[in-house]
């Protein structure tokens, strides 16, 4: 079986799944739209061509599970002012490297002459620090439960070794406050694909919300097609049932109870906080902010940073992307003004973003 040129690992298996799921959706009889929360599992639909193989009544939309998508245009240039600080050593991963703020990204930054390193981890960021004791390293802290945990203890680390010269800007959002702000909005969703590695940190329990109060059913999720199409057919069994509940199908990773080590961690440096999502605006305790004890790491108190409001870029659909209501190509900029070569918005710019996956694997609609 072929999606987009993939080849499934196990293609009587994929095709099997995919009958199933029509015949489930077709027993439904209305128009079913899921939301895949993270952006990896967005990039393994694209990849795998699911969207073209499953239920015409059956909508895969992508939401705001791509750290880089939801990180606002004025956190982007708060991280600018500090990278333009003479002296300071911005790390970050890869894709916020490209990510622009009001007329400006890390890359434009670099160019002109900002010292800004690409790193892999909270613990490369600590290294740079303790191998340029002559410089202010900030890392530029985006990501989700599964990346807080390294960076609370790359923070522990330096308040160890007394390293001075380290310090972190807190960009990091929580997924279930997220979910939540969805759901409060009336979003028209009938179900979510939950974000496997976010799910090993924090477990199944703070995903109850969306399936008691809400009524809509949740499946945890592995990356492999194989694992989606599953998943996808859990929820379509949980909407004819009429029985939402949180169910785990990503048992080889996922735990219940998460990792309780992980949360400790991050629990001991940082707290729940409001934060700014990218076009959502701001959702309450969605966010870390670090507690009063280690505020010296707190890059945005260090360098006094007060984030402008920066608008979104000019056409830009982003928004409505990341929550569900358009696709990439219901945006006028999508292949036209907005390509990954030059991006208009973080969708296009991340490798997990939503329209980066549809311009790379191609348009399923
Ligand atoms: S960190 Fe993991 S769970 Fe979060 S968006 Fe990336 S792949 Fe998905
Ligand atoms: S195509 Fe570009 S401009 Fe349009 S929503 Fe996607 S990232 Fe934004």
């Amino acid at each position: 079986m072929t999606g987009s040129g993939h080849i499934f690992e196990d293609s009587a298996l994929a095709l099997k799944m995919a009958e199933r799921a029509h015949l489930l959706a077709g027993r439904i009889g209305r128009p079913v739209s899921l939301m895949e929360v993270c952006g990896t599992h967005t990039m393994s639909i694209a990849r795998a061509g699911l969207r073209r193989l499953l239920p015409r009544n059956m909508k895969l939309l992508s939401g705001p599970g791509c750290p880089v998508c939801v990180t606002p245009p004025g956190v982007i240039d708060g991280i600018l002012s500090v990278a333009r600080t003479p002296g300071v050593i911005i790390t970050a991963f890869g894709d916020m490297l490209k990510v622009r703020g009001a007329c400006a990204s890390l890359e434009d930054c670099r160019r002109s002459g900002a010292q800004v390193q690409i790193i892999y981890s909270a613990q490369d960021a600590l290294e740079t620090a303790r191998q340029n004791p002559r410089n202010r390293v900030v890392f530029a802290g985006a990501g989700f439960e599964t990346t807080t945990p390294s960076a609370a203890l790359a923070v522990m680390q330096a308040r160890d070794e007394k390293l001075e010269n380290f310090s972190v800007y807190p960009a990091f959002k929580l997924v279930p406050p997220a979910l939540r702000a969805l759901l409060e909005n009336k979003t028209e969703l009938d179900g979510f694909l939950l974000p496997g590695h976010v799910s090993s940190v924090i477990g199944l329990a703070p995903y109850s919300f969306v399936a008691g109060e809400f009524k809509k059913p949740c499946v945890v999720a592995g990356f492999e097609a194989l694992d989606i199409l599953h998943a996808v057919n859990l929820l379509l069994e949980q909407i004819l049932a009429g029985e939402p509940k949180v169910e785990n199908a990503y048992p080889r990773a996922v735990r219940a109870q998460g990792n309780p080590e992980a949360t400790r961690v991050t629990n001991a440096v940082f707290t729940a906080a409001t934060a700014r999502w990218r076009a959502i605006g701001d959702i309450p305790l969605s966010g870390l902010a670090f507690r009063p004890d280690w505020s010296a790491f707190d890059a945005r108190t260090v360098f006094e940073i007060s984030e402008p409001d920066t608008p979104e870029p000019p056409g830009c659909l982003c928004g409505a992307v990341i929550t569900g209501r358009a696709a990439p190509s219901d945006c006028p900029l999508f292949r036209t003004a907005c390509t990954p070569a030059d991006a208009k918005g973080p969708c296009m710019v991340s490798s997990e973003g939503a329209c980066a996956a549809w311009y790379r694997y191609g348009d399923p609609l």
